[in-house]
């Protein structure tokens, strides 16, 4: 028997116009759609005009468990469409376990592309799209929230989150605090809905912008990297030789050292330790 297709249909982010031709046709042809909410997929499903289709909710509870019952679906001929919410499924979205358990089965994977709030953000953000990382929403509090916030403090690609409205005065400080008051972060709010705005400045101005109106609606963050380390001075090297020379170090062991630690060219490294009387 042939098995049906996985396919992961995205859905808009606000407007429904944004859905595409081949997601409407990909919704048509399943004969079951997976989704996060039956009220809200059968919504859109009713605004184009698609009814009679069997729905599997998969969210954080079911995941686990309806992920066997979809795969056996899928490998007895069944065609099944994923959707989340709104926007790209697996994007900080259920779905990531299903795609896993379909691939180990061998079932046939494809995609209908789509919105994502995530690189529709992230390109009109105005910041380096060339490398970037994808945080998703930080953990709330706790240990596991700093050490996230503390990888990004260095971070040299530009950093994207998401973020609730409720939670953002509180993030927006907290980056402020690790990475520094003149960080550069646009605010992407309300992509493709009425109220879209995109908001530009330092973290110290979206802290204080955050503050002074109640944040509504939906808000990715674009955080912009960390500038690189400037490049140490000679001075700073020379210091760092007299240090290696004084605990008994060659000169070239010392330079080779040296020139690990700060990351510079080993021959200017030694040149200056050749100078060292
Ligand atoms: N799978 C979705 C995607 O592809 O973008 C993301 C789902 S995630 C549960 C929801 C978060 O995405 C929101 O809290 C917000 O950070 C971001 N988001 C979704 N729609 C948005 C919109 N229209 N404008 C701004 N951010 C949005």
């Amino acid at each position: 028997m042939t098995s049906g297709t996985l396919t992961l249909v995205a859905t808009p982010i606000g407007n429904l116009s944004d859905i595409s031709p081949r997601a409407i046709e990909a919704l048509q042809a399943a004969d079951v759609v997976c989704c996060e909410d039956t009220r809200r997929t059968g919504m859109l499903l009713q605004h184009l005009g698609i009814s009679g289709k069997k729905y599997i909710v998969i969210n954080e509870h079911t995941e686990f468990d309806a992920c066997d019952d979809v795969v056996g679906k899928l490998l007895s001929g069944t065609e099944v469409a994923l959707v989340s919410d709104a926007g790209t499924p697996g994007i900080s979205d259920p779905g990531e376990r299903l795609v896993k358990a379909a691939v180990l089965a061998g079932i046939t994977i494809s995609s209908i592309p789509g919105p994502s709030a995530l690189t529709m953000a992230l390109v009109m953000s105005g910041l380096s799209t060339s490398r970037f990382v994808f945080e998703g929403f930080l953990p709330r509090s706790g240990g596991e929230r700093s050490d996230r916030i503390a990888q990004l403090v260095d971070e040299q690609r530009t950093v994207v989150l998401y973020e609730a409205p409720h939670r953002l005065e509180r993030t927006l400080a907290d980056l402020e605090v690790a990475c520094g008051s003149l960080r550069r972060i646009v605010l992407a709010r309300e992509l493709t809905k009425m109220h879209e705005e995109m908001w530009r400045g330092t973290l110290h101005d979206a802290h204080k912008h955050s503050k002074s109106e109640e944040p509504r609606g939906e808000y990715v963050l674009i955080l912009e990297g960390a500038k690189p380390p400037a490049p140490p001075t000679d001075d700073e090297l020379n210091q760092a030789l007299r240090d290696e020379l004084n605990s008994g170090a060659s000169k070239k062991d010392a330079a080779a050292r040296v020139a690990a630690k700060f990351g510079a060219p080993k021959r200017r490294v030694y040149e200056l330790a050749l100078m060292i009387k």
